[in-house]
């Protein structure tokens, strides 16, 4: 979430960009885009997020969509490609044995999948997500909604276990890129 936040501040962004974070947009209200039929709000909410980034010099070509939704609302994808070349769409949890978030199988450039981690998401999960895509030679995206000292809610992930999981992908040798970095060698 961009506009409003309380969890993030312009300078930090501005910094982060600086320090070659990815910065991508997240909509101004952070409403489920999928449930949205109003051109005028679905138009707001993509034009909107994306020029406050670049009021703040930053330049976003990707739209994470909110909860994942919207990809199958066919106004959403008449309307995002004036603003974007790509969204994140589609979220799931780690289970094993699925390839529905393997980026090498299939690609919709509006509907990108990706691995939501939670604190419902134990380091066994997650070390068996790492090893299983090691194996299979799986490119898989892992998203983090947010990282507090201590877990308020089930998609914020306490600091302590964000520094277990970034410490085993670390020790398992398995090659990190930002999303962008991905979508721009594509
Ligand atoms: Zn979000």
């Amino acid at each position: 979430m961009i506009t409003g936040s309380s969890h993030i501040t312009d300078k930090q962004l501005i910094l982060m960009e600086k320090n070659s974070m990815d910065i991508e947009s997240h909509t101004v209200d952070h409403i489920n885009l999928a449930q949205q039929f109003n051109p005028y709000i679905l138009i707001h909410e993509m034009r909107d997020s994306k020029q406050y980034l670049i009021n703040l010099g930053i330049k976003s070509n990707i739209l994470i969509l909110p909860n994942g939704g919207g990809s199958g609302n066919i106004l959403y994808r008449l309307l995002v490609g004036k603003y974007y070349d790509y969204s994140r769409g589609q979220l799931y949890n780690i289970i094993n044995n699925r390839n529905d978030y393997n980026l090498n199988l299939g690609f919709n450039r509006y509907n990108i999948p990706s691995i939501a981690i939670g604190n419902y998401t134990t380091q066994t999960e997650f070390e068996s997500l790492i090893n299983q895509m090691t194996l299979r030679n799986q490119i898989v995206i892992i998203t983090y909604h947010r990282i507090e000292n201590i877990s308020d809610s089930y998609l914020t992930v306490s600091t302590a276990h964000f520094i277990q999981q970034m410490n085993y992908l670390k020790l398992s040798g398995v090659k990190t890129i930002t999303l962008k970095q991905y979508l721009e060698g594509k």
